[in-house]
């Protein structure tokens, strides 16, 4: 009688660590979302937990980094390609702080609508 409990005690547990790490990675299969072309250039980054580190955006032709550049003047940020010499992206609004936080907010959005589902390799 005793051990029975104890088996179905254990067997339960089992369970509940089979359910949660089923659905905890259901939930958070946005991690396999870490790039995607936003503002006409694409972007890639990591994750760390809930952050964006690392984004970056690379060259549309030839897949270099892009630099940029502040227009404190005009509140915009240029992105340029090293290699192809040219321009490749301008984001409105203000300085490469700000682009880079409209990007990451642009991500988490798409987060939020799961709009990166259709976005992200499928299993
Ligand atoms: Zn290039």
């Amino acid at each position: 009688m005793n051990t029975t409990y104890i088996t179905l005690g254990v067997v339960l547990l089992l369970i509940c660590i089979v359910l949660y790490y089923v659905f905890f990675m259901a939930k958070e299969d946005f991690y396999k979302y870490t790039k995607d072309n936003l503002y006409t250039v694409p972007w890639q980054w990591e994750w760390k937990k809930k952050d964006i580190i690392n984004l970056e955006c690379h060259c549309p032709t030839c897949n270099e980094v892009l630099v940029y550049e502040n227009d404190y003047l005009l509140h915009k940020t240029y992105f340029l390609c090293p290699s192809c010499d040219s321009q490749k992206a301008v984001i409105g609004g203000g300085d490469s702080k700000y682009a880079f936080g409209i990007v990451r907010r642009e991500i988490n959005r798409k987060i939020r609508t799961k709009e990166y589902k259709e976005l992200i390799p499928k299993v």
